[in-house]
């Protein structure tokens, strides 16, 4: 059984962290939330001082934190990558911006430390389950050493490719959700307002050529599928800021790329407004009732 130092225990890293112990790891943890470490050690973690106390002679760093400053503050300025063994194995699943990943890969390489970038999709439910989907950019090495760990915490992992891949991955996966939900979203009011049945609509839309999963697994108007947020007044789910926190990610990944993504600036635009506007917390896909 493996060493682990998990960094970030909040409502992604908390279950993340748990099912590392379920598994038989010893998990020494640090949150800057002494409720979150608490909760932590009642399930067996170690309560670590810092991140580079809680990493020192770790098998493996696991993180997850809100952003890339967060991260470069982890592993660079708070020493993670200074204090671990050359063997470990470091693990960053949060979802942040490119560069950043892959500055903070380049220089645990420089001192000779694998290390991935290793974003999911799934929320808090796949969190808990263990069934969360890593899309995971680093060397072959580091994926293969950081593979049995994630399979600890998901369902799916696929190798992105090299080093930010992953998040490269998740950026363009997110931008493509916020684009088909809005759309989603427009089909069914504009047939509702036509006279259209929502459900006759599904019926129809879910096995034609509009059909997505912002439809089919997750549809915008209530009434259809059974689990979606649209059925509990819009209670996320994935929240509205998440989904903009995606969307202006895939711009600034658009801007360094000189890629154009007019939809995808659309729907960040769009996101941006509905947040502003007070419904940070509500699922996205309660904006069917700003149309
Ligand atoms: P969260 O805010 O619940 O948790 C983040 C945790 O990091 C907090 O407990 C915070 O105290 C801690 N933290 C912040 N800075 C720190 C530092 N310097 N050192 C140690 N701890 C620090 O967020 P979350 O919902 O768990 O999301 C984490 C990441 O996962 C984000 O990047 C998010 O975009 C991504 N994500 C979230 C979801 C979701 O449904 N919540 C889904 C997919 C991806």
């Amino acid at each position: 059984m493996a060493v682990i130092a998990f960094i970030g225990l909040g409502n992604m890293g908390g279950p993340m962290a748990k099912n590392q112990i379920k598994a038989g790891h010893t998990v020494r943890v640090f949150d800057l939330s002494a409720d979150a470490v608490k909760t932590l050690t009642d399930a067996g973690g170690q309560a670590a001082g810092s991140p580079a106390e809680a990493a020192k002679g770790a098998d493996a760093v696991i993180t997850m934190l809100p952003a890339g400053k967060h991260v470069k503050q982890v592993y660079i300025e708070g020493g993670v990558i200074d204090a671990v063994a050359k063997g470990a194995i470091l693990m960053d699943c949060s979802t942040i911006d490119v560069p950043s990943a892959r500055e903070v890969i380049s220089a645990a390489e420089a001192k000779g430390v694998l290390m991935v970038d290793a974003p999911v999709s799934g929320g808090v439910a796949a969190s808990e389950g263990g069934t969360l989907t890593f899309m995971v950019g680093g060397s072959d090495a580091a994926f293969a050493a950081a593979k049995p760990f994630l399979d600890v915490m998901g369902k799916t992992i696929v190798h992105a490719g090299p080093a930010g891949n992953g998040q490269v991955a998740k950026v363009c996966n997110n931008m493509l959700l916020g684009i088909s939900m809005i759309g989603t979203c427009e089909a069914f009011s504009l047939g509702e307002k036509l006279g259209l049945d929502p459900k006759v609509l599904f019926e129809i839309s879910s096995k034609a050529s509009g059909q997505c999963w912002s439809m089919t697994s997750y549809c915008p108007a209530p009434g259809i599928v059974p689990t979606a947020p649209s059925n509990r007044d819009y209670k996320p789910g994935f929240a509205a800021a998440m989904m903009l926190k995606d969307l202006r990610l895939s711009q600034e990944a658009a801007a360094t790329a000189s890629a154009k993504t007019p939809m995808g600036k659309a729907a960040t635009d769009f996101y941006e407004k509905y947040v502003e506007d007070g419904n940070g917390n509500v699922d996205f896909s309660g904006v069917i009732r700003e149309l």
